[in-house]
């Protein structure tokens, strides 16, 4: 499937988009990819749970590396690990680090669970993000308020690929950790826009339209 031409959204741009729509245009337009410290221990973490396998644990079976698709939403990707217990699923996203506020990957889970119920018909109505750091597991309910977000970010998501866009950078306390930083130059794109806004409001014409 080329999810570009056919206009499905990875759920993996979610949480791009959610941290800062300009890394998410970053990474899908440019393919840009820097690794800092944040992305080599995720893919550490990652390597252990991209192998496509199934298994009966106890009373749950555990499916990993599973294939995720809405085609109600036109969103595609894969689950980390989606636990069975009792024919509901319940996905688990791995996160490298230890347990803090992360709106952006919580997005993505509930993406996740969107394309689980469609694909089992069945309501999903929690899973969980393990932070591989502390080695926590912290379950999150999968409010109307998130299923909403998943919803609007898919969308703004496909219509900014769909017109090569690139939004501004946000040049606050998100880009210091952010791996595309010396790609991004959020300062210096960020100055060169406030000067070329004060160049175009010094030269925009009067009220009537006409020169001095
Ligand atoms: S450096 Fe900042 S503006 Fe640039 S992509 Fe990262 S978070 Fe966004």
């Amino acid at each position: 499937m080329d999810c570009e031409e056919d206009g499905w959204v990875m759920l993996s741009a979610l949480t791009h988009y959610v941290y800062c729509p300009r890394r998410c245009a970053l990474v899908n337009l440019e393919q840009e990819f820097t690794e800092n410290i944040y992305t080599m221990r995720g893919r550490a973490v990652h390597e252990n749970v991209d192998i496509e396998s199934s298994r009966q644990e106890g009373y749950v079976r555990v499916e990993r590396a599973m294939p995720l698709w809405s085609k109600r939403l036109g969103l595609t990707g894969k689950a980390d690990v989606v636990e069975f217990r009792d024919s509901v699923p319940y996905p688990v996203d791995y996160k490298s680090g230890k347990k803090g506020r992360r709106t952006p990957e919580a997005v993505q889970l509930c993406g996740q669970a969107l394309c689980l119920e469609e694909m089992f018909s069945v309501p999903v109505p929690k899973g969980a993000l393990f932070f591989h750091g502390s080695r926590e597991r912290v379950e999150v309910a999968f409010t109307d308020d998130l299923r909403r977000r998943v919803e609007t970010a898919t969308e703004a998501v496909r219509k900014m690929l769909s017109r090569n866009e690139m939004p501004p950078p946000v040049n606050d306390d998100r880009c210091p950790n952010c791996s595309l930083n010396e790609s991004c130059m959020p300062s210096v794109v960020a100055n060169k826009r406030s000067v070329r806004q004060a160049l175009d409001a010094l030269y925009a014409p009067d009220d009537d339209g006409g020169a001095p």
